[in-house]
């Protein structure tokens, strides 16, 4: 094809630039479709499409490699004209490429042209560096005598099967790695897949193995060196090369066929899950996320080491004095990174694996990725979320260790960032003020990320998939995170609509913040508290900030989730009274620890239960380990004095069950000389609404958890994402549950509230305060709309409202009622 001409030396990749791949020449490509340079036979098209291999009429091989790390791309872009076995001649075509697709993803579109097992054979460019049309003569091959290739064949045989973590496989670039790793070696190691072998010095021929993500293969070493050669190339495959992702257990039953990922196109909607509340127009905005260079083979356990704690010192040094820069919350993750570099367990199996004779930059991979993988196991997504901190401290490290830094990237302005995931540290190091919002593949709507964007009052949308991956750069983009969903360059109407509501959005905004310090009321004078959800100190100030009269549930397991044992009753005391403190005098409901189901604490290990939602949680834990329910209702108890605090049972089912706790309560407030604060219970399970009015009776108020109650009304289990469409707390069969609560509660005067995710759903308000509901505890960033809405309804209409959603049929029938019922006040 057309094309700039330039050594391989040139090419920003150091596998192709070494030569470690064999000689040739690279192509700055101006075309689109590759065409065979000589006649020959295809003997390999990569599953990627990205690379295809041609055994030349003279006997050696080819490889035409399609830019620089395209294997990511699983196909995109890439269009494969010829299969392997078909016979081509010069100038056929190879493979069409979608030249924008590939530009928009790849770290660069150079296509080295490789000359693999060309011993004997000698290779004279017609030119080094320059302009070239389809049909010039790129450059001379002569000889032809296969050199003499001499390998030990004496010694044991050592052998060794293992399954490749490689996230793409065993592509170009990990078997040149590998083909390098092994000449260091005198022995001749082969690698075995599917009856197949190939030996790991030839490149091309591992290439021709096809070796996949997770499949599994034997490595078989011979010769004096046999021993050592097969331990160093198993610790390299298995490091992941820069490559790593987790292999499952069991190994697949059933091979699904690759399918190349279809790049999203004008007007499609790609669905998430909300991280940050915001709409934004935006241009898409890929990061690039720069790779340092890691050192493969120790240099000796010293040197190793010794680099290792000079890199860790200064890494530390530069954490520190970011963090004497940087906002609160920045601080906060500084120091959590700060700890995790303390963390002798941790820094003691990088030197093991460095005293095996890892580098300093393999073994601190190895322990870290592994560290990792082991948190993204976990069932609760908090600790799941985490997982990304350990992967940013350990690309730190290695910038470190590599004497280099990474330059952050640029956004333009108006970007929309896309990213698979996105670290800490990375988000802090860009200029946020050009981006108007966050979309990232994988994540969760707790993670770090999720909270600065929060912060910065950027939208952000998590967990879209891998197609987002695919978005041209400088595509035209609407983000509705409240709609969890990203639309790939929608039409003028669209973009004018969206202008529209961003516009409406920031006046709406404005003026409820202007009347955020008013007290929550109806039209009409209906009394409705506005609360806020806290998880952590650091929530109060921005709740109190937009409005929150109080907090209407403390998640008291988000202070010490991330504890190894469980924290004392002093420490305990302190939080509640600072948090109660820093709501200056507003009330604060303290929630029992509602640890179990999705929420694990390492504290307290809950033996495996075959359905962990419906097993040991909430109050049950409590009321199965006295210990902690004393210790904890102890703390509350001694910050209560003096302070408007009130305290909440979590996954209530049974009155039996406030009974005991109410005894315990009871013994600890006398023995402690303290009145007990008044004591009310959750409404999460269908039996608790349904008995909502005995429960009532013996309780001073209840709450709605809607998130629990919703799973357990549907039978649909709130984590799982096969059924997160319908777990909709507007579905009617939830309703009847909150209206048979609000009776009950009514019935024996008790007022009930809800702290559940629909409070701060601006279309259930209207439903929830016709329906009885006197309490709203919302997300604090939602605190002031929430209440703005509230200050628009009239009781009358909302308690008509309320009676005509019971009887629709469906959620999306409620939604609709209720969109016009707003629509209708504003
Ligand atoms: C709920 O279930 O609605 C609730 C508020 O509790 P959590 O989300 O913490 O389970
Ligand atoms: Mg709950």
């Amino acid at each position: 094809m057309d094309g700039w001409i330039c050594p391989l030396a040139q090419v920003p990749d150091e596998a192709f630039a070494s030569g470690l791949l064999g000689a040739g020449l690279a192509l700055d490509p101006l075309g689109d479709v590759v065409c065979a340079p000589a006649a020959g036979e295809v003997i390999s098209v990569h599953a990627a499409g990205h690379a295809v291999t041609l055994r030349l009429a003279e006997g050696l091989e080819l490889l035409l490699h399609f830019g620089l790390e395209t294997v990511r791309l699983g196909g995109a872009g890439f269009t494969p004209l010829v299969q392997a076995g078909q016979q081509v001649a010069s100038g056929d075509p190879l493979l069409r490429v979608d030249v924008n697709a590939v530009a928009a993803r790849a770290k660069s579109l150079i296509m080295p042209m490789i000359l693999i097992e060309a011993q004997g054979w000698d290779w004279q460019p017609a030119l080094e560096q320059g302009l070239v049309a389809k049909g010039d003569v790129l450059g001379r091959l002569s000889g032809g005598m296969a050199a003499e290739v001499s390998l030990e064949s004496a010694g044991l045989v050592f052998a060794q099967e293992l399954r490749v973590p490689l996230a793409h496989g065993l592509h170009a670039r990990p078997s040149a790695k590998l083909a390098a790793c092994a000449r260091e070696f005198e022995a001749r190691v082969t690698v075995q897949i599917r009856g197949q072998s190939a030996a790991i010095t030839s490149p091309s021929a591992m290439l021709r193995l096809g070796v996949g993500h997770g499949d599994t293969i034997e490595l078989t070493a011979q010769g004096a060196q046999a021993e050592q050669a097969l331990a160093a190339l198993v610790a390299l495959i298995e490091s992941g090369m820069g490559e790593y992702r987790a292999v499952s257990e069991a190994a697949p039953v059933v091979t699904a066929p690759v399918m190349a990922a279809k790049a999203p196109q004008a007007g499609d909607v790609l669905r998430g899950v909300m991280a940050a509340t915001g709409i934004a127009i935006g241009r898409a905005w890929p990061m690039q996320r720069p790779e340092p260079s890691l050192a493969q083979v120790s240099a000796g356990a010293v040197v190793e080491q010794s680099q290792f704690d000079a890199a860790l010192t200064a890494l530390r040094a530069d954490l520190a004095a970011q963090a004497s820069q940087g906002s609160a919350q920045q601080q906060a993750i500084l120091a959590a990174h700060l700890a995790l570099l303390e963390d002798e367990d941790l820094l003691a199996r990088v030197r093991d694996a460095m005293a095996e004779g890892a580098s300093a930059a393999m073994a601190w991979r190895k322990v870290m990725w592994a560290e990792a993988e082991a948190l993204r196991a976990l069932p609760d997504p908090r600790f799941a979320e985490r997982a990304g901190d350990l992967l940013d401290l350990e690309l730190r490290l290695q910038w470190q260790l590599c004497g280099g830094q990474p330059e952050a990237p640029v956004p333009p302005e108006g970007a929309i960032l896309i990213a698979e995931d996105l670290m800490p540290s990375e988000v802090a190091a860009l200029d946020l003020t050009r981006v108007v919002g966050l979309a990232t593949a994988k994540g969760g709507p707790t993670s770090h990320v999720a909270i600065i964007a929060a912060s910065r009052g950027l939208p952000a949308v998590v967990a879209l998939g891998e197609g987002v991956l695919s978005i041209e750069q400088g595509a035209d983009l609407v983000l509705d995170a409240d709609g969890a969903a990203l639309e790939v360059a929608p039409d003028g109407l669209r973009i004018a609509a969206v202008e529209g509501l961003i516009a409406a959005r920031a006046k709406r905004r404005a003026a409820a913040l202007a009347m955020a310090g008013e007290e929550g009321r109806t039209s009409d004078g209906t009394r409705i508290e506005v609360f806020a959800n806290l998880g952590k100190l650091g929530d109060a100030a921005p709740a109190v900030a937009n409005g929150a009269e109080g907090c209407g549930l403390l998640r008291t397991e988000f202070l010490f989730l991330d504890r190894q044992s469980a924290p004392d009753e002093d420490e305990q005391a302190a939080q509640y009274g600072a948090i109660a403190d820093a709501l200056e005098g507003r009330p604060l409901i303290i929630r029992l620890l509602d640890i179990g189901g999705d929420k694990p604490a390492p504290y307290l290990p809950i033996a495996p239960e075959e359905n962990p939602a419906m097993g040991l949680r909430g109050l049950r834990v409590g009321l199965a380990r006295p210990d902690v329910l004393s210790t904890q209702l102890r703390a509350i108890l001694r910050a209560s004095v003096g302070r408007k605090v009130k305290i909440m049972a979590p996954m209530v089912a049974r009155v039996e069950e406030l009974r005991a706790l109410q005894a315990v309560a009871q013994a600890e407030a006398e023995a402690l000389g303290v009145a007990l604060p008044d004591l009310g219970v959750m409404v999460e399970t269908p039996a608790a609404a349904v008995m909502a009015d005995a429960l009532a009776a013996e309780c001073a108020f209840l709450s709605i958890g809607t998130n629990d109650l919703t799973q357990y009304t549907l039978a649909m289990d709130r984590g799982n994402p096969a059924v997160a469409a319908g777990l909709d707390g507007l579905d009617p069969a939830v309703l009847r549950l909150i209206a048979q609560t609000c009776r009950g509660g009514a019935a024996q005067g008790k007022w009930v509230g809800v702290c559940g995710g629909l409070a701060s759903d601006p279309l259930a308000v209207p439903i929830l305060i016709g329906l009885g509901v006197r309490e709203l505890s919302a997300a604090p960033a939602m605190v002031a709309e929430i209440k703005a809405l509230v200050r628009s309804l009239n009781l009358a209409d909302c308690e008509a409202l309320g009676a005509q959603v019971l009887q629709a049929a469906s959620a999306g029938d409620v939604r609709r009622l209720a969109a016009a019922f707003i629509g209708g006040q504003a």
